[in-house]
């Protein structure tokens, strides 16, 4: 089997608000599609979901990535991923995004050539999957808002954007956390938004407030600090920019820099060193989280699988689908009013885009 055409596609898609982070604010979703067709009447699809503060990459930047990665991958088999995704990552080594695109068309087509649901062919089973829903950085009434709204739509765990100053950031959970009562999960993210001494006052200040966890308090690059804080606070920490990939894990877990790991499609360059990070934790004794940027549900599903495939991974974030004013995927998960996720039976990811949505976008085939 050979790789005959990649089929290259730039969507924007609006959220239905603007989402704020401690990093900026992002008003709609530019993505990329991929598709990679066969001389066996197969194909793969995948998306990145470039998230620029994070990952250095943008639509365009990924688009032009996209073009001369899918050159080094015309008439090469794709079932051989780890020699596709050598290739692709010996060429760019830090654009793991538009990369994550390629592994998971890689994937979704081999999946189809098993005729296995990707979970199956990961060799993991079907099991039930939840998803918290994240509210942005905004007024501190309208957070409590959007947090009662994705409660009373059964959401079990709420996931709370924060960042700014300690005082600003403990009265935004005391509020919600009081709106939402005390059975509801509450995690929180910082998005590198602190320093070590505001991370340490603003955890501090809401270690009585039933957190579950706080996601990457300081700097991508400040391992350490993210040790110290660790060692004095009682709310797990979870790092999330600081894990890119299996050799990040690895440091990480080897300074006792954290409690768990979120890894994220986008970030891992696709499932291929999802697996090995999430091994590695595991060999260490961790739990992970899976993560989103802001995916249609075609990578949400793929990273769904990978999710269902693997049981050390404990919490699930793939909500990007919920904020978005359109998502126009053919197949791949359903969300139920309560956060629960429906993986379905079909071959590989079991998800692609309406082909008339396709239609209308922006695109280029490398042949
Ligand atoms: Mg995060």
């Amino acid at each position: 089997m050979k790789i005959k055409s990649i089929e290259v596609y730039k969507a924007d898609i609006p959220l239905e608000e603007p989402f704020r982070i401690s990093l900026g604010e992002i008003k709609a979703a530019k993505n990329i599609f991929i598709k990679i067709n066969t001389d066996m009447n197969l194909f793969g699809m995948g998306e990145a979901s470039p998230f620029p503060f994070i990952v250095s990459e943008t639509q365009a930047s990924d688009a032009a990535a996209a073009h001369d990665l899918a050159r080094l991958l015309i008439g090469k088999d794709p079932r051989e991923i780890e020699n596709r995704l050598r290739e692709l990552t010996g060429y760019l080594p830090h654009s793991p995004t538009i990369i994550s695109a390629f592994d998971m068309a890689l994937y979704d087509l081999l999946g189809k050539i098993a005729n296995l649901p990707l979970y199956a062919l990961l060799g993991g089973g079907k099991r039930t999957l939840v998803t918290d829903r994240t509210v942005g950085i905004n007024t501190p009434d309208k957070m409590v808002e959007d947090a009662v709204a994705f409660k009373e739509r059964g959401f079990p765990a709420i996931k709370v954007k924060l960042g700014t100053t300690a005082p600003e950031d403990i009265d935004r959970i005391r509020r919600i956390r009081k709106a939402l009562g005390p059975e509801i999960s509450l995690r929180t993210d910082a998005n590198q938004g602190w320093d070590y001494v505001t991370a340490l006052q603003a955890l501090k200040g809401m270690e009585d407030q039933g957190i579950q966890y706080c996601e990457q308090p300081v700097a991508v690059w400040d391992f350490e600090s993210m040790r110290r804080i660790s060692s004095q606070v009682t709310i797990p920490i979870m790092a999330d920019e600081s894990v890119f990939d299996d050799h990040d894990a690895y440091k990480l877990i080897s300074m006792g820099a954290c409690d768990y790991l979120n890894i994220k499609l986008a970030k891992s360059g696709g499932i291929y060193v999802a697996l090995k990070i999430n091994a590695i934790a595991e060999a260490a004794g961790m739990r992970c989280m899976v993560g989103c940027m802001n995916e249609t549900s075609l990578a949400l599903t793929a990273a769904a699988h990978f999710v269902s495939a693997r049981t050390n991974i404990q919490f699930a974030d793939l909500d990007s689908a919920d904020f978005l004013q359109e998502n126009p995927v053919v197949g791949g998960i359903t969300y139920d009013e309560g956060g629960k996720i429906t993986i379905s039976d079909a071959p590989g990811i079991g998800a692609t885009i309406d082909p008339a949505f396709l239609r209308s976008l922006e695109s280029f085939v490398v042949k």
